[in-house]
């Protein structure tokens, strides 16, 4: 990957500094960076030019605040820009209908949309507790019938059954009185695709729309597709009312450009993002989020949210409990740091950082913190379970065997000793909460 726009505008702003606003003379170079950001990201060049001009009306003569200097201050512009073009706040789906809800699935061949029909069912399920069916409409490859009925098994929804010998407007039709007859909340109708646009597609997909009125035409659109994306987007939009976009295989190479042009083209909003190939790989799309990963400023929210993931919230609770009644001991300690590993490890996190964080943190200091937690693993392993019970217990001589069967120093039992100690006095004042600054004091 090419270097970040942050990186980019960074170098340049160094020439600049001392300038208290952006003008036309810096501001040039600043929005050539700009834009190459964008078109590395995948945006489609008509989006990024509208777009480019947008940011510029916004940026020019604007005073510059406090200590942001003209490229801060410009690629904050460009951020807020972004995730307003990609649309502002969380776009929910609308079942606020009569059910059952239909959603109408659209897309290119490959697109995902078998894949995020699954997806959406489970999401729906779990999250909204509703009662799901699914069905395909495409009559011409069984095997995407299929597909649809094992991944919507995976999902724990219901599947209706459809042939090829069918007519799609027929299978959605009757899919849609089965789902009525048996008090279905949703119904999710899978379509066929095409390797490329082409008319018969385009009058088969709305002669379903006409047949089911879904309340949801969600266009899935696959991230990696760049910039043919727009046309793409372009086709489904003159031939379906659309209301929303499904952005898939986020989690591949693709910078996520493809957000920007799509939206921009259809004016629906993005929903959902697929980001793994897994049946719980569907995220609510969140632009803002969104709008800092194809700046290449990382993805801070999705590193809170992962290392939450990662706190096991039973094995906390029993650790709450311990504590309590005074029974925190070495064993714990070390589940403490086997948590910690459990969190991907710390290097393994660092990809989520923004850039100039992720590099500080890189390399010498991030091996020697995993080394550490190591060989702290290796002390606890070295005691008997007596010792680890009772760490009041362990005094020099033990603390020399212990030593030697770690292939330590006994200044590092006593290192290990003491940090168990102030683990152990923080807990009781926390009563087990706070589990997550404990972790991070260790970890750095
Ligand atoms: P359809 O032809 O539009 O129904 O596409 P499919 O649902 O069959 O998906 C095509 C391929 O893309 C399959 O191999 C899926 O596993 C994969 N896929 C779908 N969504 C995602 C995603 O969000 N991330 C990744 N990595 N792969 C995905």
């Amino acid at each position: 990957m090419a270097s970040t726009l942050t990186d980019r505008l960074s170098r340049l702003v160094k020439t600049m500094r001392g300038q208290a606003r952006i003008t036309e003379s810096n501001v040039q170079d600043m929005l050539r960076e700009v834009r190459m950001a964008l078109l590395e990201a995948d945006v489609a060049l008509p989006v990024v030019r509208d777009f480019i001009q947008r940011v510029k009306d916004k940026a020019l003569g604007q005073e510059v605040a406090g200590s942001l200097n003209p490229g801060q201050a410009l690629v904050g512009i460009v951020h807020k820009e972004l995730a307003a073009t990609m649309g502002a706040g969380v776009a929910d789906l609308d079942l606020a209908t009569q059910p059952p809800a239909v959603i109408l699935m659209a897309g290119l061949q490959g697109a995902g949309k078998t894949t995020t029909t699954a997806k959406l069912a489970k999401l729906l399920i779990e999250k909204r507790k509703k009662k799901v069916l699914t069905v395909s409409a495409d009559v011409y490859r069984p095997a995407a019938i299929q597909q649809l009925k094992t991944v919507t098994g995976q999902a724990g929804a219901e599947w209706f059954a459809s042939t090829p010998e069918q007519q799609p407007q027929d299978i959605a039709r009757a899919a849609l009185d089965h789902a009525r007859r048996h008090h279905f909340d949703v119904l999710l109708v899978d379509t066929a695709g095409r390797l490329a646009i082409d008319e018969a597609l385009m009058a088969e997909i709305r002669a379903l729309h006409a047949a089911v009125h879904p309340v949801e035409t969600l266009l899935v659109v696959d991230a990696m597709q760049g910039q043919d994306a727009v046309n793409t987007a372009k086709a489904f939009k003159e031939a379906l009312p659309l209301t929303g976009i499904v952005l898939t295989k986020l989690d591949g190479d693709a910078r996520g450009g493809a957000a920007l042009s799509v939206r921009q083209v259809t004016g629906a909003p993005i929903k959902f993002a697929g980001v793994s190939e897994k049946i719980d790989g569907l995220e609510v799309f969140d632009a803002e989020r969104h709008a800092g990963r194809v700046l290449g400023m990382g993805d801070i929210v999705a590193l809170v949210e992962e290392v939450q993931k990662g706190v096991d919230l039973a094995s906390a609770q029993r650790l709450a409990d311990k504590v309590k009644s005074g029974g925190f001991d070495l064993n714990d300690f070390r589940d403490q740091i086997s948590q910690m590993k459990k969190m991907g490890g710390l290097s393994g996190l660092l990809d989520k950082l923004p850039n100039q964080i992720a590099q500080r943190a890189q390399g010498a200091d991030m091996d020697r913190a995993e080394r550490d937690v190591r060989r702290m693993e290796g002390i606890i392993c070295a005691m008997t379970p007596l010792e680890r019970r009772k760490p009041e217990l362990i005094k020099a001589s033990r603390k020399r065997r212990i030593a030697a069967g770690a292939g330590v120093q006994v200044q590092e039992v006593n290192r290990l000793l003491n940090q168990f100690e102030q683990m152990q006095g923080m807990m009781k004042k926390m009563k087990g909460g706070g589990l997550m600054k404990m972790m991070k004091r260790m970890g750095g």
